[in-house]
């Protein structure tokens, strides 16, 4: 047989790599070979690949990896508005700037949108993504309507959120979201939107920076009024139903909410961060949002060691802490990871690598002040580069592999960026002592960042999810075809 090439993959986090053969498909016919002729080799292994954004092995496998072309598998299909209520549909390969762009010149957006513009529609249905905006709306699964999914042995299922409970059309839908791309390939999704401005015009973003407990830090006050105003702005949401979707909500609603902490000699420093869409405003542009600037380039690389982060986090929060509030353009508030994303690239053409580690940790609120107190001593002698947090409430539907299944609490996220893997053996070594923690506290770190957990205390975490997810992948995928680095951790028997 001939040897087939091997291609050199890495993650975003340019730690982890994987060498595979590659499989490039461009419409849903030849994708249906492809998977019927991998069936007649039941060794081989299939790696879904979207926009390669992840940070850990969940888009990296060391047989195949299959890529759609986006010519066929890209794009914004339709945007639906009948009575009052909008919908988009994308092909699994479109990413989050096409989609934000096609709805918002109409005043319509996601409820759910990350911060990256090339990441596709199909890479965040298979990881449940979330943003700001989640503690009010939900993560990226309660805005999906129906999204079709071709399986091994190259049959599609449309599955639907509003499918009978039980149905394979539910099943797959509470299976695949968040699912990491182990069970079939995602052909395209539709997505609820809600109108943030009005119809033409496209929406602005208007942010207010909170300093919290700058004269006494306390975790316990701190969460609490994170969590506080998270849920102030979900109760209004739910308590406008249908209206929230339609129109913009009322002035005063702050439904975008998360807090940063930085650690300085003098102790910690909090920020909660709350925004809203609105329609124009005079532009009064925070440097967080103002896209890939020579400003937040300078800024990225300073923070890649561990002096630069410190200097670099307390005269941005100090600045946020002086001017209050911002008006932004929709794009770079959205996008905002964009700089960061910039940075790499020109690190890159330097021949050197931005290595970062990311993980987010999600405890229950009864156990999360003390785990942040833990970490606050645990990283005394290496502050992080970032910290944030979000209040979660727990997940609507029983998505198996979801932090937030059967749990609210706090997700709290510690990331490391440095040049070339400085620190980054130190690093893991502290996120895995901190797992362990957050596992016997009853919390789980997010399968969507990296996972520096031990292999057990990682299918402890999400043993439950793990029974119906083996089963649903013994029915669809009998002969293990989906695979990447990550499922093999969490499935192995190891
Ligand atoms: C700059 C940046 C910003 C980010 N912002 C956020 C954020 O705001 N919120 C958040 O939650 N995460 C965020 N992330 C993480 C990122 O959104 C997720 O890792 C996302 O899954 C990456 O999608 P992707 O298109 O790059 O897909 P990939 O990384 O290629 O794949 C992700 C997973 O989806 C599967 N997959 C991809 N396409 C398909 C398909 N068509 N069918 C089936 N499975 C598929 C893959 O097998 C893999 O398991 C960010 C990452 C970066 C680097």
């Amino acid at each position: 047989m001939a040897k087939r090439e091997r291609r050199l993959f890495r993650a975003y986090d340019e730690m982890h790599t994987s060498r595979a053969a590659v499989v490039r498909v461009s419409d849903e016919g030849a994708l249906r070979r492809a998977l019927r002729g991998m069936a007649a080799h039941p060794r081989r292994r299939l790696t879904v690949r979207g926009g390669g954004y992840s940070l850990d092995a969940q888009a990296l496998g060391d047989d195949t990896v299959l890529e759609l072309a986006p010519e066929g598998f890209g794009g914004v299909r339709e945007v639906a508005v009948a009575r009052g209520r909008a919908t988009v549909t994308a092909g699994a390969m479109a990413t989050w700037a096409e989609v934000l762009d096609a709805t918002a010149r109409e005043g319509w957006v996601p409820p759910n949108t990350v911060t990256g513009r090339d990441i596709t529609v199909g890479g965040t249905l298979s990881s449940d993504c979330l943003s700001r905006f989640s503690g009010a709306w939900g993560k990226e699964a309660e805005s999906i309507e129906r999204f079709r999914i071709m399986l091994a042995d190259g049959s599609v299922v449309c599955a639907r959120a509003d499918a009978p409970a039980g149905s394979l059309e539910r099943r797959v839908f509470d299976g695949a979201i968040g699912g990491l791309g182990g069970l079939g390939v995602v052909l395209d999704a539709t997505y609820s939107l809600r109108r943030v401005s009005t119809p033409g015009r496209r929406p602005r973003v208007r942010t207010y920076f909170d300093p919290v407990g700058w004269h006494g830090f306390g975790w316990e006050a701190f969460l609490e009024q994170l969590r506080y105003e998270t849920l102030h702005a979900r109760r209004a949401v739910q308590a406008l139903g249908a209206k929230a979707w339609r129109a913009p909500l009322p002035p005063g609603i702050y439904d975008a909410v998360s807090a940063t902490v930085w650690f300085r000699d003098m102790g910690p420093r909090g920020m909660i961060i709350s925004s809203r869409h609105v329609t124009g405003g005079k532009l009064q542009r925070s440097p967080l949002y103002s896209g890939p600037t020579p400003t937040r380039l300078f800024a990225e690389r300073s923070m890649s060691c561990e002096i630069g982060a410190d200097v670099g986090q307390t005269s941005f929060k100090t600045l946020h802490t002086l001017k209050r509030w911002s008006v932004d353009a929709l794009e770079p508030f959205v996008f905002f990871m964009e700089g960061n994303v910039a940075a790499h690239q020109r690190e890159q053409a330097r021949g050197r690598r931005m290595t970062s580690s990311q993980q987010t940790f999600v405890l229950p609120v009864a156990q999360a002040a003390g785990f942040c107190a833990e970490v606050e001593a645990a990283t005394d002698s290496m502050h992080p580069t970032v910290l944030d947090v979000l209040y979660l409430p727990a997940d609507r539907g029983g998505r198996a592999l979801s932090p937030t299944r059967d749990l609210a609490g706090f997700a709290v996220t510690l990331a490391y960026q440095s040049l070339d893997g400085a620190r980054q053996p130190a690093v893991r070594r502290l996120l895995r002592s901190l797992s362990l923690r957050c596992g016997a506290l009853g919390g789980r770190v997010s399968l969507v960042k990296n996972v520096h957990v031990g292999d057990r205390a990682l299918r402890a975490m999400y043993a439950d999810g793990l029974v119906e997810y083996r089963a649903l992948k013994a029915e669809l995928d009998p002969a293990g075809l989906f695979t990447n680095g990550l499922l093999d951790r969490l499935l192995g028997d190891g």
